[in-house]
């Protein structure tokens, strides 16, 4: 790594909801600048009028704001290299496309799209094995190294051109990238790209070179998508003459299919039941809604950490880790070139492992405004109590309700399958003596019911199971859930008979 000044920036373009592997672009652009007391910018790139979509960019702010990534320059920061947004330095641009021009490194091209098609025909029917603008096939166009100086004047005025790049001819260009290692490729592979447009706005890679230069961004991490610009990004640092401060590359790996066979899509969320977004996202056309992870019950805290560790890991056997701990561990050098896959199982682990870890004070207020909205109004301590013995089995504080709704409302109706398997003919028999030993108790705790338990079958013909799993099924319903005594202990005596009663009445064979 050089001695510059660490500065990393996220460059979204605002064309829609931001994808977790762009989060996770955002992410690892942040761990690295924490890591290195550098900065973290953001820079919005809406160059590209007609994909631009309303609300992408609060949503792409809220999202990062959502997942801890602190900002330290950039649209609503402010910051001394700004502005940040790409549409606000319009102006910027210009004058740096025309410098290339006047440099001999870019040129003005009139060709109308019906002329670039033609010159794909004709390449294609020569089986040329270039088919694009460029080097061997400038010459035939209608650009500024064609056309008289006077014909070019009058065009320009015209507003109808595009500035293009001149790509040298048969040049190696030769990067190194601290992911992928070195990088090498021959201009002749190479287009004249598009730079400027004759709406006034440059395309993605003028705007980008000249930002990461003014901004002077010390790192550029990104997607493995971008590494194809990769050399032509390389040129126009060499023909702005900027070669000596060109920032260093690192391209990530995809985020992969859960299958491991291409990239991750919204179509593989929707089809397998996870969100690819980290916030819902309503599309501004058509109102669909994208699921997110946030209103999906994932913690930021889980969400990150899962995201931190797909294309990276720290090497040691510990996977939760906070974000003070992802930064003080994460290095770049060990992101991996191979895509990583991404696991929805393992993310509702990670959710686990958070929820878990959380205080059964705090989880009982969330799932209070669960019961309330169910009509549900019971003591928080009661409420702890029953999140302290659930906790475990859930994923998400949504699950609370499905693994303790028998504990604030009696069975409405008992599981056939379970009373098929479980209730036999003495069953009711066998309830209703046990029912009077626990009338007996004076004390209803965990202790005392067991040892109701144990003298009760003292001597007896039949085994546990055919009390417990009867029991079970009068508190619960059904055949799941925490330990019985514990639900039974939470019920209270009261509660705990009346269900036997109810049950011992109700439940018929089957
Ligand atoms: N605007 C580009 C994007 O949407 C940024 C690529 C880069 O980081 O250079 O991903």
């Amino acid at each position: 790594m050089n001695n510059r000044k660490v500065r990393v920036r996220f460059a979204p373009s605002p064309t829609g909801p931001l994808h977790m592997g762009g989060v996770r672009t955002a992410l690892f652009n942040y761990l690295f600048a924490k890591k290195n007391n550098g900065q973290f910018i953001l820079r919005i790139e809406d160059t590209d009028q007609t994909r631009y979509v309303d609300g992408a960019e609060d949503y792409i702010i809220e999202s990062l704001k959502w997942c801890g990534i602190e900002i330290d320059e950039g649209v609503d920061e402010g910051g001394p290299y700004g502005p940040y947004r790409q549409s606000d330095r319009k102006e910027i641009y210009k004058e740096f496309a025309e410098r290339l021009i006047e440099s001999g490194n870019a040129y003005y091209a009139f060709d109308t799209p019906e002329e670039l098609e033609a010159m794909r025909e004709r390449l294609k029917e020569e089986k040329s094995s270039v088919q694009q603008y460029n080097a061997l096939t400038r010459a035939a166009m209608r650009n500024s190294l064609t056309l008289s100086e006077e014909e070019t004047e009058n065009l320009v005025n015209k507003r109808s051109f595009v500035i293009r790049f001149k790509m040298q001819e048969d040049e190696d260009i030769h990067v190194e990238d601290i992911i992928r290692g070195s990088v090498k490729v021959n201009t002749n592979q190479l287009d004249d790209k598009v730079l400027f447009k004759s709406d006034g706005m440059p395309t993605y890679h003028l705007a980008n070179i000249i930002d990461d230069h003014l901004m002077k961004i010390s790192h550029v991490i990104r997607g493995e998508e971008w590494l194809p610009s990769l050399p032509l990004h390389v040129m126009l640092y060499r023909a702005f003459g900027w070669e000596d401060t060109m920032p260093e590359f690192a391209h990530l790996p995809l985020l992969l299919k859960p299958s491991g066979k291409g990239k991750l899509s919204k179509r593989d969320g929707d089809a397998l039941g996870f969100p690819v977004f980290p916030l819902e996202w309503t599309d501004p056309k058509t109102g669909d809604v994208s699921r997110g992870y946030r209103e999906d019950g994932y913690f930021p805290e889980a969400f990150n950490n899962m995201i931190a560790l797909l294309g990276w890991n720290p090497g040691t056997e510990e996977e939760i880790l906070s974000m003070r701990e992802l930064i003080s561990m994460f290095d770049i050098q060990k992101v991996h070139k191979a895509g990583a896959k991404f696991d929805h199982e393992k993310a509702k682990w990670f959710n686990h492992k958070y929820l878990t870890a959380k205080s059964d004070e705090k989880l009982a207020r969330a799932y209070q405004t669960i019961l309330k909205e169910k009509g549900i109004n019971v003591e928080d301590s009661f409420v702890i109590k029953v999140v302290k013995l659930i906790k475990e089995r859930a994923n998400f504080v949504s699950d609370f309700w499905n693994q303790s709704s028998f504990l604030f409302q009696a069975p409405k109706e008992y599981d056939h399958k379970v009373v098929k398997k479980r209730w036999k003919e003495d069953t009711p028999a066998i309830l209703s003596e046990f029912k009077k030993q626990l009338d007996g108790l004076e004390m209803f705790d965990h202790d005392s019911i067991e040892k109701t338990i144990q003298n009760f079958l003292e001597g007896k013909e039949f085994g546990m199971g055919q009390l417990m799993n009867p029991f079970r099924l009068v508190l619960v319903g059904a055949g799941i859930g925490p330990g019985v005594l514990e639900i039974a202990t939470l019920l209270g005596k009261e509660e705990t008979l009346r269900r036997l009663e109810t049950g011992i009445n109700n439940i018929k064979r089957e």
